[in-house]
């Protein structure tokens, strides 16, 4: 047609659809506007304790300044440059994160339970983080990883039980489950998809992946 050769992006497609597609942001935006209604109604009916499971990384956080830094130098994920990050406390948000989170704390009793597999000696940066996006609350409670055996289905039951780490917090009940790989929810059929438990896009990294 003689038009010159488009300039290849210098980044991933599924990075670049991160963070430069209408569409990432629009799938975020409806998931967190279509679960606050779920989660506002079903609060409501619940007597007790009752609380939201949120995963961090690429559901709240957005790392994609990790994922651009990596294509930058031309490196595959590691343990040690992911622990780098996290220390830097320069993770951004996903689109919806924020407003939701905030309208959910409004809510009478409401609680929020960060289950991450970032390891749990780096709680603090990420709380930092988390506060220097305006998202941290005083009485959340953050359920990072142990160590490797420490399965987020380990702290999903601790939270649903009241057992472990959730002794001095007592049982919730879970209105909703939020993340962007199947195992940020318990595996239970009881529990439906865009009511009880939402999806956030990841197509960098996953699972699915490995
Ligand atoms: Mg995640």
């Amino acid at each position: 047609m003689g038009c010159a050769t488009p300039q290849r992006a210098p980044f991933s497609t599924a990075l670049d659809w991160v963070t430069r597609s209408r569409e990432y942001k629009a799938v975020c935006l409806q998931t967190y506007a279509s679960a606050l209604e779920k989660v506002a109604a079903a609060a409501q009916k619940e007597p007790g304790p009752w609380a939201i499971v949120m995963d961090l990384d690429e559901t709240v956080l957005d790392n994609s300044g990790y994922q651009r830094d990596l294509e930058t130098k031309g490196e595959a994920y590691s343990q040690e440059s992911w622990e780098v990050w996290v220390l830097k406390k320069e993770a951004a948000l996903v689109p919806g994160a924020k407003e939701f989170i905030s309208k959910v704390r409004a809510l009478p009793r409401a609680r929020i339970i960060f289950i991450s597999n970032r390891y749990a000696r780096n709680t603090n940066p990420t709380r930092l983080n988390l506060e220097k996006l305006g998202v941290a609350g005083a009485n959340d409670i953050y359920m990072l990883r142990k160590e490797k055996a420490d399965t987020k289905i380990i702290r999903q039951k601790e939270v649903l039980e009241g057992t472990g780490r959730m002794v001095k917090h007592g049982a919730h009940r879970v209105v909703a489950w939020f993340g962007d790989a199947a195992h940020d929810m318990p595996d239970d059929p009881k529990l439906k998809w865009g009511t009880h438990k939402f999806m956030l896009p990841n197509p960098i990294y996953g699972n699915w992946d490995e």
